[in-house]
């Protein structure tokens, strides 16, 4: 089900009030025009009908992909607790422990989600993969504290085989780093002993970035 309400926004700019539209929960599922907005950002931008004016504006969002059993939360404020009762409780009572529950922050972040779950890749390796740049990848420009790494594809080439990349986002210059999908599945197997077991994390919401693992 995708749940849409209305408020009203007055544009900083030109003072001329308005509404805009704020999507509580998308089915991506059921209409995946709203994926294509959310990716694309359209669907968290303000733009005024006055002046033109436009900017993000990121609120609490469930994003719902009904045949990949996926729920991502974006939480902006970090409002959610992630421990004790709340988190079974959260939203649904229909928690299923098929499903896989994401908490992210930004729609950045969200996307990125997106577009792991879609290329049927585990997010915990990948985070793994991104620690391993961090440490190995990033030049003497870089604060490795700062750097922001997205996950940024798959690919194949001809001389490297399959390939999977990860994008730089800040710092000086911006880039694409690449890895052999080997690297990938090297990680998934050997670190698997780190992951807590699928059992106890099975139909909860949980935060996976690269503090998943500290
Ligand atoms: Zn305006």
């Amino acid at each position: 089900m995708t749940k849409v309400s209305t408020v009203d926004l007055v544009c900083p700019e030109c003072d001329l009030e308005q509404e805009f539209t704020v999507y509580d929960s998308v089915n991506v599922s059921l209409n995946s025009d709203y994926k294509e907005r959310l990716i694309n950002g359209k669907l968290t931008v303000f733009t005024c009908d006055g002046c033109g004016y436009h900017v993000e504006i990121v609120y609490p969002m469930l994003y719902h992909d009904m045949d990949k059993k996926l729920m991502i939360w974006m939480d902006p404020d970090n409002q959610f607790d992630l421990s004790g009762l709340e988190n079974e409780q959260f939203l649904f009572d229909i928690l299923d422990e098929s499903y896989q529950y994401r908490i992210v922050s930004t729609r950045e972040e969200m996307v990125e989600k997106v577009y792991i779950f879609d290329d049927d890749l585990d997010d915990k390796p990948l985070e793994m993969l991104k620690h391993y740049i961090r440490e190995t990848h990033l030049s003497t420009d870089d604060d490795p504290e700062q750097t922001i790494l997205y996950y940024g594809g798959r690919g194949v080439f001809e001389d490297e085989g399959d390939v999977i990349f990860i994008n730089k986002w800040s710092g000086p210059d911006q880039k694409s780093f690449r890895l052999p999908m080997a690297k990938y599945w090297q990680i998934k197997n050997e670190y698997t002993d780190h992951y807590p077991g699928p059992m106890p994390e099975a139909g909860r919401w949980i935060r996976v970035d690269e503090n998943y693992f500290k």
